[in-house]
């Protein structure tokens, strides 16, 4: 068996977004002996792309909100398939985990009073997103590692999580190796915190980076977690086009949030044609009414453009299809158009919006402040992910909690911008509290010699195949392919079924695949063992949008256009079976407490 290099913690956290720094911090605080793992550098995990702000009812620029009315608008983005626990404590904690960040140093834009600035985004009903500009994943990235660095944890950086190991039915740890040398490691622990993000790079065009392929749910399947909503996908309304290079990087909602407009190529603003029933009365009727709503008219309702991210990009797929997009495939979002009722556009734009100004301007050659840009629906967030207690953030494996976008219920069919962020540091705070409570709870583990030494066969036998094997990088972009044209944004039961052949088919091929060279720096075996895991996550997502036989969030089959009271009582979960097949079932949601339901009634 190869050499592993040996640690032990009380609390292994997998991940350094703000989930898995959140999480590390808390169990750091609660006494446990903490080890963090990620698969890049500290401080380049997702969290600190995250650009438009964190979601909380703070009421610092609209003083009715209130917790309430932030889980009534989170239920309702989700479509009411949320764990409705989840989403009361969200609400509740939310603003608490803002002020702790702030106390932590990170320096929030401002009211012209001195309290935390918010602002307008899709689905929620107030001004709610505090915000550094449109890099407030950066300052909350920065927060939590300077503070984190004083808590005593041990980072792993440039560490690839391979398997996670068991001791009975109970977690014992993790074992990778490290990217660089490609030696192999082991992480022996009482309690696992799955803080691995999302699994955009199963699909061709998205908005995450090299590093989210779904490796969180897939060691949590294969050690016998539950998987849970995995049709609902989000693909966020507003990604770059062109230049084709840089297609699929997020455009912030932050940019409609100030007063951006969408428009198709006859130059008309679309999203007035279709306002679903859910949303009438909370939308405006006229484009004055809500261009008074993005400059804080309290009285005004909000643009049709802030309808929740399902919605917008099926419009936008819709104008595309039907002939009337831009030159490059996508439809036109105006910012420049305020110079027309705002002095100094161009300053506010740059002020309020100083990545996407950038962003346009470097990779596009394109200026904002004075040209509409061009937009697509991109792959961005799973909804859908590892199944947790919704208080203590465990799963059905005894040891081992999720955090973060690797974790499944709170957004339910359709997150809302800005609940992540505030996902993130909630439940990260919560998972790490509970972890720690485990680990102090249970005594130590043993680790599986075996075990370890199967895994470590498994993830070098590409390099006795050699470079006569497949090519992992044409199975990755095959899988990337199949996934974006048979289960994108909208579905039908012939073409996932194709899906689902061509995933058993390139499944296959991957077990065939070869690389040459050595362990170190191997581009070529780090792909091969993120295929594995696109693998099944992929086939998860198939198989639950294909049991799904309604349009309901992010989930729009053509074969099923409408919603169906039926399906709104159910999950859909997934395990794997004792002999490997996976399972795919209809859960019964748990009925909500009458006070719950008195929230919803009151906010409708
Ligand atoms: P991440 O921050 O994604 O971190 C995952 C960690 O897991 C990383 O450290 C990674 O290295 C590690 N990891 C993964 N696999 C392995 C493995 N096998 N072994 C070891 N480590 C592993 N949300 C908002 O609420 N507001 C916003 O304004 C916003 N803007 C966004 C803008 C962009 C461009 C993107 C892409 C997302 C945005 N989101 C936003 C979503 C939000 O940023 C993410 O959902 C969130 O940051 C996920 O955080 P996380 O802690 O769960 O995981």
């Amino acid at each position: 068996m190869p050499e592993f290099q040996r640690f032990s913690y009380d609390v292994l956290v997998i991940g350094a977004g703000g989930a898995g720094l959140r999480a590390a911090i808390e169990a750091g605080a609660a006494g446990a002996k903490v080890g963090v793992v990620c698969k890049s550098l500290l401080g380049k995990a997702h969290t600190v792309m995250a650009e438009g702000g964190i979601a909380a009812a703070l009421a610092n620029v609209d003083d009715r909100d209130n917790w309430r009315v932030h889980f009534a608008d989170t239920m309702r983005g989700g479509q009411y398939l949320n764990n409705w626990r989840m989403a009361e404590l969200h609400a509740k904690e939310a603003p608490e985990c803002v002020r702790e960040l702030e106390a932590w140093g990170a320096l929030f834009d401002r009211t012209t009073d001195g309290k935390i600035l918010q602002r307008n985004f899709g689905g929620h009903r107030y001004p709610r997103l505090a915000h550094v500009g449109d890099r407030t994943g950066l300052e909350m990235i920065r927060t939590l590692q300077d503070h984190g660095i004083h808590t005593g944890m041990e980072v792993h950086m440039e560490c690839t999580v391979l398997s996670l190991l068991l001791d009975g039915n109970r977690i014992a740890g993790a074992c990778g190796y490290d990217r660089e040398r490609g030696r192999f490691q082991l992480w022996e622990a009482k309690a696992v915190v799955l803080a691995t993000g999302g699994i955009g790079r199963a699909f061709k065009v998205t908005s995450n980076s090299w590093e989210y392929t779904g490796d969180g749910l897939a060691l949590a399947y294969r050690a016998g977690a539950e998987l849970q909503d995995m049709e609902f996908v989000q693909f966020h309304p507003t990604g770059m086009v062109w230049p084709i290079s840089v297609s699929g990087i997020l455009v912030t909602e932050g940019v409609r949030g100030e007063g951006g407009v969408l428009r198709n190529s006859e130059g008309r603003r679309f999203m007035f044609d279709d306002i679903p029933d859910l949303y009438k009365e909370q939308t405006a009727d006229s484009e004055e009414e809500g261009w008074r709503y993005t400059q804080g008219d309290k009285n005004a309702r909000r643009p049709p453009e802030l309808l929740t991210r399902d919605h917008v990009a099926r419009c936008i797929n819709r104008e595309v299809k039907a002939g009337r997009g831009s030159p490059h495939g996508g439809v036109f979002l105006d910012i420049s158009w305020i110079k027309e009722r705002m002095p100094k556009s161009e300053e506010h734009i740059k002020r309020k919006l100083p990545s996407m100004y950038h962003q346009f301007k470097q990779l596009a050659d394109l200026d904002i402040t004075k040209e509409p840009m061009e937009v697509g629906p991109t792959t961005h967030y799973m909804m859908g992910g590892i199944r947790v207690d919704g208080d203590s953030q465990m799963s059905n494996v005894p040891g081992l909690f999720a955090a973060g976008e690797a974790a499944a219920g709170l957004h339910g069919a359709n997150r809302l911008g800005g609940n992540s962020l505030s996902d993130l540091v909630v439940f990260g705070r919560r998972a790490g509290r509970f972890a720690a409570e485990f680990a102090n709870a249970n005594g130590p583990v043993t680790i599986d010699e075996a075990e370890l030494g199967t895994t470590a066969t498994a993830a070098l036998a590409p390099f006795d195949r050699g470079p006569a094997g497949e090519n992992p990088y044409q199975i990755q972009y095959d899988l990337q392919e199949t996934m974006q044209d048979l289960v994108g944004i909208v579905r039908v039961e012939s073409e996932m079924q194709q899906a689902l052949d061509a995933i058993g088919q390139l499944s296959a091929r991957a077990e065939r695949i070869g690389i040459a060279g050595n362990r170190e720096y191997n581009n070529g075996w780090h792909t091969t063992i993120d295929i594995g895991n696109m693998m099944i996550v992929s086939e998860a997502i198939t198989r639950a949008a294909l049991l799904r036989k309604e349009s309901r969030g992010a989930q729009f089959r053509e074969d099923f256009p409408n919603k169906d009271s039926e399906w709104g009582k159910y999950n859909i979960v997934i395990r794997r079976s004792v002999d490997g097949e996976m399972q795919v079932e209809k859960r019964a949601l748990t009925p909500m407490p009458d006070e719950l339901k008195k929230v919803i009634e009151e906010m409708k």
